[in-house]
């Protein structure tokens, strides 16, 4: 991998940013860009055709200043330790921005799981909570599901976390079925909570949202929710959508539950009646209010930001728009609630989780969704706070918030 397209050596750089623009001293900048401890392991598993395979594992736990480690585990067959490394220090800030009592990691093992059988996938979970227990735990580093990997894969790790400690640790990992301690709401989270940041945006910069238009690209877990809980929650017209096959356009609205059902009866948009076909291209171009990306990295770039007509995007997807959009972007006037941000709602329902395996009590859909909007609200506030304070993008903001909450809790900590 060429050094400046390498994962952690971007999120090194915007560290060093931030790090400029608070005045930070330079132990706190090289504390802050330096993972605080890594696990590499090694991982033999008994194959179905009766050899050994082994497998090489990581587990990252970036920052603990502000709390256990949390962050989840990728199966993925080109996984490097640069990748988990800048996403256990992009957890960081993602905790912190929401201010939620955790630090950052990340967890991946080298593996192409759409060549595993249940019965290979289970032994190689339980072989990797065998080889990273000395070190998870809740009040060590709780992991999560992430990119190949499931409920049913946290179930195995939390089982066999259980058997070698002889004693019931739900809160161990979260992503859990319901039936073995997940959490309420945790469905829905990711797109609710950009929802509620999309409400607090629109409140600080006097957008009226109700009646409005807003489009989606990308329709799958987070984006079909987006759709449904806009018109729910914001009173919103959908009037564009799209997956990875094309998309739909109608000025007039489009049923947020029609689309949803036409998409999971037949496995893309195409077809949907009443409304016309758009490609992916077209549908960043509609005039909307707000346009949530909820596809993949990458698809907001210098090419097509100069075509945006929305007054806000909301980021559900990880990394949508390119550093060179965010400037004409910014220059457009339209306001970015980042990714890290808009999309904090999964893990904080997490974190949710968390709380409610220690106090072995759960809580109704109704409490977590009235406290993730508590959060996802004072989040909100305090980047657009910082915003007007330095008179920076939000995005900018994001991070001037998150990295400042981790270096003051790693001096009254004494770190540096
Ligand atoms: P998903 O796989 O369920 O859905 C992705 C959708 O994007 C699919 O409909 C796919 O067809 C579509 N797509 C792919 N390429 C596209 C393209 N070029 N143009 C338009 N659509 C395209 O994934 P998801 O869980 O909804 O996640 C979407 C994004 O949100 C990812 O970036 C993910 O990292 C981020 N995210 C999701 C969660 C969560 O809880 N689901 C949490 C945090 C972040």
């Amino acid at each position: 991998m060429a050094s400046d397209r390498n994962p952690f050596t971007i999120a090194k750089a915007r560290i060093a940013k931030a790090a400029a623009a608070l005045n930070l001293d330079a132990a706190t900048t090289e504390l802050l860009s330096t993972p605080q401890r890594e696990v590499w392991v090694a991982l033999p598993v008994k194959m179905d055709d009766g050899s050994t395979k082994i497998f090489q594992g990581f587990r990252v736990q970036y920052n603990t200043a502000r709390g256990p480690a949390k962050g989840g585990i990728r199966w993925f067959p080109t996984e490097t330790i640069d990748t988990v490394r800048a996403l256990a220090c992009w957890m960081t800030w993602k905790t912190s921005v929401v201010d939620i009592p955790l630090g950052g990691g990340k967890g991946g093992i080298i593996c192409d799981p759409k060549t595993l059988s249940t019965g290979e996938k289970e032994r190689l979970a339980r072989a990797y909570i065998r080889a990273i227990a000395p070190v998870i735990g809740i009040t060590k580093d709780v992991p999560a599901p992430d990119v190949y990997t499931n409920g049913q894969i946290m179930a195995w790790m939390m089982d066999e976390y259980e058997k070698i400690q002889m004693e019931c640790h739900p809160g161990v990992i979260t992503g859990k079925p319901l039936e073995l301690g997940g959490s309420q709401g945790r469905g829905d989270a990711t797109a609710r909570g950009g929802i509620y940041t999309t409400r607090e945006c629109a409140k600080a910069y006097g957008i009226d949202l109700k009646g409005k238009t807003c489009a989606i690209q990308g329709f799958g877990n987070a984006g079909q929710f987006a759709a449904t809980l806009a018109e729910e929650i914001l009173g919103m017209k959908v009037v564009a959508a799209s997956d990875s096959k094309g998309g739909v356009y109608n000025p007039d609205g489009i049923s947020a539950k029609e689309l949803v059902a036409y998409k999971l009866a037949n496995g893309s948009l195409k077809g949907f009646q009443g409304a016309k076909d758009v490609t992916n291209e077209e549908l960043l171009a509609i005039e909307c209010t707000v346009l949530f990306p909820a596809a993949l990295e990458n698809t907001i770039t210098e090419e097509n930001a100069g075509n945006l007509k929305c007054q806000i995007i909301c980021e559900l997807a990880n990394g949508p728009t390119t550093p060179e959009a965010d400037k004409i972007i910014d220059a457009k006037g339209i306001h970015l609630i980042p990714d890290y941000l808009a999309n904090a709602g999964g893990v904080t329902v997490s974190y949710f989780e968390q709380c409610q395996n220690a106090q072995n009590y759960y809580w109704e859909l109704e409490d977590v969704q009235k406290r993730l909007d508590q959060k996802m609200t004072n989040a909100f506030k305090a980047v657009y706070a910082m915003s007007e304070e330095k008179k920076v993008s939000l995005r900018e903001a994001a991070y001037l918030v998150a990295i400042k909450r981790v270096a003051d809790a790693m001096k009254l900590r004494g770190w540096v």
